[in-house]
């Protein structure tokens, strides 16, 4: 996966979405892993980090002060109210990853995914990851033997409603098997990468090899 991209062209960003449980960070894990030509947008959120979070690496964790500030400032190209919490991609990464000629990958949810394809639809391209059932869900959201029904209920509510945004998305992929999900994925960014309008470089490569 990992060839020299032969034309200059446009970076893809590259929108995964899903309902937590469906194994969309495993899959972005795993592009990240194999692909140079790629990197995860850093968001910056009001949520609190989690033990295994680094400031920087997984979110630029901000209190809800500097939030507004930053949406006063307009740094952000999109921004939402996720659960209890605001999230939102920062202009200056983004610009800076695309200036690297790198395609940027986005964890983002469904509110983000229509906000980046009104700022830049062309250059957008979005995938809903799907669990393969409820039941599966279900089992991947009962994480803790401690969890009560109550907790378990939410979670499920928050998935059905993520869930509800499955046909805003230009892609969906059903993860009923880990591999082969990936795969998927890769295929569809392997081929967004090849879309004519993205590849600014084939003006000139096109117009010698219609030279004599
Ligand atoms: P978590 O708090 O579990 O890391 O993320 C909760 C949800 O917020 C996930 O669905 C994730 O995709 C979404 N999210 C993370 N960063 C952003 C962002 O910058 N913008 C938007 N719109 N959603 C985000």
């Amino acid at each position: 996966m990992a060839e020299p991209l032969p034309l200059e062209r446009y970076g893809v960003l590259f929108v995964l979405s899903s309902p937590s449980g469906a194994g969309k960070s495993t899959i972005a894990r795993m592009l990240m892993q194999s692909d140079p030509h790629i990197s995860l947008s850093v968001s910056a959120t009001t949520r609190k980090p989690r033990p295994n979070e680094k400031d920087g690496v997984d979110y630029h964790f901000v209190d809800d002060t500097e939030f507004d500030r930053m949406v006063a400032e307009n740094l952000f190209l999109e921004w939402a109210h996720v659960f209890d919490h605001r999230y939102g991609t920062l202009k200056a990464s983004v610009d800076t990853l695309l200036g690297q000629g790198k395609d940027v990958l986005f964890d983002i949810d469904w509110q983000g995914a229509q906000q980046l394809h009104q700022r830049a639809g062309s250059q957008v391209a979005q995938v809903f990851i799907l669990p393969p059932s409820i039941d599966e869900l279900r089992r991947r959201l009962k994480k803790r033997a401690s969890d009560t029904e109550d907790v378990i209920a939410g979670r499920m509510a928050r998935a059905r409603a993520e869930i509800s945004h499955w046909d805003g998305y230009d892609y969906v992929v059903v993860n009923d098997d880990v591999d082969r999900c990936f795969g998927d994925v890769s295929t569809i960014l392997r081929a967004e990468r090849m879309r004519r309008r993205r590849q600014t470089g084939l003006i000139e490569f096109a117009r010698e090899l219609m030279t004599d």
